[in-house]
């Protein structure tokens, strides 16, 4: 492990690349802002997602059950930018259901890392997949990211969805279809 002190050296280096003074009043506090700031986005690194799921619930219920609009932030490993935006997960149980705040927990424990999103919705559905064993599951994610709005082709707009998908929803159209109606897609 490198010492704190070089990681502040790092970042001081970095104003001084992109062309500003890091001994500059304003930016004098900025690396152990930017410190901070970044074991904050990916404070994920430190707990195993998936145990937040462990919690459980016999219940007799057949149908879908679905969390929608559930708020997520995380770092793009290509760019270190922030996408952010919602992920809405549908599951059909076996036996056990799990507390829809669980979810949500679950859900910022992978956000909370350096991501693509493609892969933050697999790591989703394959959690509640291994924990639930749930008929099926499927996650539908819409984020915006900031590396496409500020930078590069300057979109400001566009929104990146993903689907991932497991079990009977994987399997069965008629099963996706009805999701996404529910979500009004
Ligand atoms: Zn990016």
């Amino acid at each position: 492990m490198r010492q704190s002190e070089n990681y502040i050296e790092a970042v001081r280096d970095l104003i001084e690349i992109c062309g500003d003074d890091p001994n500059r009043e304003g930016l004098e506090e900025t690396p152990y802002r930017v410190l901070k700031a970044f074991l904050e986005y990916t404070e994920g690194y430190h707990e195993n997602p998936k145990h937040h799921l462990e919690k459980v619930f016999d219940v007799q219920h057949e149908g879908l059950i679905m969390v929608k609009d559930i708020e997520f932030h995380s770092m793009c490993e290509h760019h270190f930018a922030p996408f952010f935006g919602v992920a809405h997960i549908a599951y059909i149980p076996s036996e056990k259901i799990t507390g829809l705040s669980k979810i949500a927990r679950m859900v910022d424990g992978y956000a909370k890392r350096f991501q693509v999103q493609e892969r933050l919705s697999n790591q989703i559905v394959d959690a509640m997949d291994e924990v639930l064993h749930p008929q099926g599951v499927m996650v539908v994610m819409e984020a915006k990211h900031m590396c496409m709005c500020g930078r590069g082709v300057k979109k400001g707009d566009a929104m990146t969805m993903t689907t991932a998908t497991r079990g009977v929803f994987a399997k069965n159209p008629d099963k996706r279809m009805e999701f996404l109606s529910l979500l009004g897609k």
